[in-house]
Parts: C-alpha cells; sequence; structure tokens
C-alpha cells in the first residue's frame, strides 16, 4: 500500500470532491501530505440524483473497505452554497433535486460515519494553504477560475465561513454593477468577466468576423474548439484582439483581488481551477494590476500564486475541513506554523 507518513493508528478520512464533469476521491490520513489511492469517475451530473449518489457511494465504500485502518469521516465538496446545516442551497449544472439535500448525512450514512459538507473553492484554498502553494501562510485568498469563478478565505489557519457559510464567493464580487446580468441575479459580477465562459464569449465576433486569424487556425475554424487555452496560444503568438481579451480578463481579477487585498490583507492568494493554466499569461497582468489597485497594502502586497496540489485539491481540503469540524487531532498539529 502506498501510505504515506500519517496517523500512527491507521484512522483516515474520505475526502470527496463532487465537480460538474468528475467525482474526484480519495483517503486522508490525518498528518498526511496528500491523499492516498486517488481516484475519479465521471459525475454525469444530468443524471437524478440518487443515481449520482449511489456511484458516490459505491466508490466512498470501496475507498474504506480497502484500506487498512478505521474510517472515521467523510469531507464532502460540492460547486455551489449551502445552507448554514449543511444542506445544498443552489448548486448550478446539476439535475434539479439536489436542493435542499444534507449531502454529507446522506454520503456518511451510506459509509456509517459522520459526514462534512463545503463548498469546494473553499476545500480548495483550505488544502492549498495547509499543504499546497500557501503552506506556512497564516492567511490565504484563494480564486477557482472555470466555468464559474469561486473563492475562499482561510484566515489564521481556518476556513473563513462567515455568518451565511459561504463567505469569500468571489466569482459574485460585484466589479460594474451596471454589468450584464450574472446568473446569481445581481450584475457584472467578475464571473461574468473572468470566468472561461466569459473569456471566449468575449473573443466570439471577432472569431465570426475572421478578425483572430491565428486563433481561427488554432481552432481549425470551428467555434466550440475555442478554449481559454487557445486564447492564450493565440496571444502569445501576437494577436492584438486575444491579447486584449486576456488583459480585460486578467485586469478584472486584479480588480477585484485588490479590493479583497484592501479589505483582508492576506499573505498570499492561490490562483488554481482549469485557467489557472494559463500560468503567466494571466497572473503577469493580474500582479500588475493589482499592484495599481491595493494602495493600502503596497507596504505587503500579497504573493499570488498558482495553485501547486492539482487534481486533489478539493477532495483532500473537504478532507481537511471534515478532519477540522470533526476535531480529529493531528499527529503533526504541532508542527504546523
Ligand atoms: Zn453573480
Amino acid at each position: 500500500m502506498n501510505a504515506p507518513a500519517g496517523d500512527a493508528d491507521g484512522r483516515f478520512l474520505i475526502g470527496i470532491d463532487i465537480g460538474g464533469t468528475a467525482i474526484k476521491l480519495g483517503r486522508y490520513r490525518p498528518g498526511a501530505r496528500e491523499l492516498e489511492a486517488f481516484r475519479s469517475l465521471p459525475t454525469g451530473a444530468s443524471r437524478p440524483v440518487d443515481e449520482v449518489l449511489r456511484d458516490i457511494e459505491e466508490a466512498g465504500l470501496a475507498l474504506a473497505q480497502e484500506a487498512t485502518g478505521a474510517a472515521i469521516g467523510v469531507g464532502v465538496g460540492i460547486p455551489g452554497t449551502l445552507t448554514r446545516d449543511g444542506r445544498i442551497d443552489v448548486l448550478p449544472n446539476f439535475a434539479p433535486g439536489w436542493r435542499g439535500l444534507a449531502v454529507a448525512e446522506r454520503l456518511g450514512e451510506a459509509c456509517d460515519l459522520p459526514g462534512v459538507v463545503v463548498n469546494d473553492a473553499h476545500a480548495f484554498i483550505l488544502a492549498e494553504a495547509r499543504l499546497g502553494a500557501a503552506a506556512g501562510a497564516r492567511s490565504a485568498f484563494g480564486v477557482t477560475l472555470g466555468t464559474g469563478v469561486g473563492g475562499g478565505l482561510v484566515l489564521d489557519g481556518r476556513l473563513h465561513l462567515g455568518a451565511t457559510g459561504n463567505a469569500g464567493q468571489f466569482g459574485h464580487h460585484v466589479y460594474d454593477a451596471h454589468g450584464p446580468r450574472c446568473g446569481c441575479g445581481s450584475h457584472g459580477c467578475i464571473e461574468t468577466y473572468a470566468s472561461a465562459p466569459a473569456l471566449v464569449a468575449s473573443v466570439m465576433r471577432p472569431f465570426v468576423q475572421g478578425a483572430v486569424p491565428a486563433l481561427v487556425e488554432l481552432a481549425e475554424g470551428r467555434w466550440e474548439a475555442v478554449t481559454p487555452a487557445l486564447i492564450a496560444r493565440a496571444a502569445e503568438g501576437g494577436d492584438p484582439i486575444c491579447c486584449e481579451a486576456l488583459e480585460r480578463c486578467a485586469f478584472v481579477l486584479g480588480v477585484g483581488l485588490a479590493d479583497v487585498t484592501t479589505l483582508s490583507a492576506p499573505e498570499c492568494i492561490v490562483i488554481g481551477g482549469g485557467m489557472a493554466g494559463l500560468g503567466e499569461a494571466l497572473l503577469a497582468p493580474l500582479r500588475r494590476t493589482l499592484v495599481a489597485y491595493a494602495r493600502t497594502a503596497e507596504v505587503h502586497l500579497p504573493a499570488v500564486l498558482p495553485a501547486a496540489l492539482g487534481a486533489q485539491a478539493g477532495a483532500l481540503g473537504a478532507a481537511l475541513y471534515a478532519s477540522d469540524t470533526l476535531r480529529i487531532s493531528v499527529p503533526d498539529e504541532t508542527e504546523r506554523p
């Protein structure tokens, strides 16, 4: 067994990250640096709730039964908002029927274990702040850039949930109150400018008009093949419209993060999610904007870092959050900064 250094008694938690396209899960032994037996299965998010849950229950049970030691809890990350009592409130991009579901309780019962639920961006930054890009920092803000834009804040080493349990929803931080309507009901949210679909949509007209020949070539003339990565490649090759689209996306993120910095002064900002793969093409202009607008934090601007934990971050963070919530002692707690 490929067991990382961890709990001497062999206790472990199961971390589950329910994503729109894949469900990722693995075992977490308190004190370990990564998940063990990490795996993923397709979500099939348009399927009925019970079908999806049955798949997760089976995968969770298999993880629990095939290991040495005792399973002691389940942490579940979901790409949506939660009520204070741990029920799903809004879960976009999934079939109806998830609302009101006490998903962690349900999955926990299936494995006969206590279950804890957490927003996936919260899980992401908790993992990155403890064991990833921001390891060692007392405070860190995390942003996940993908189909949606998520966020979360770790303060003094703990996840900050706020009065609602949903603090740090960076994607719905308003950039321009007169901007386009957002899925949340507000206007001009960061997500309407800086998510992957928003970036792609921003080059649609020039694509159709043939004004971005490099991008048309990279996408082999197919609009549906356009991705943020292709836009970044066209920008790298000098396409002015693609450069501008990326700059604008980075600018909106940078202004939003300047607000975050002014209000909460985190030591680090960690950028994850699919669009973090754009690397410096996105991060360099984002940092310039942060420097220009976070004037009160000039003395100590947060480092803006790409995520370090990759695909494991969500499931690992869900397990860490469950470990915190269930007050499970961690062998190397004293070594934590
Ligand atoms: Zn919004």
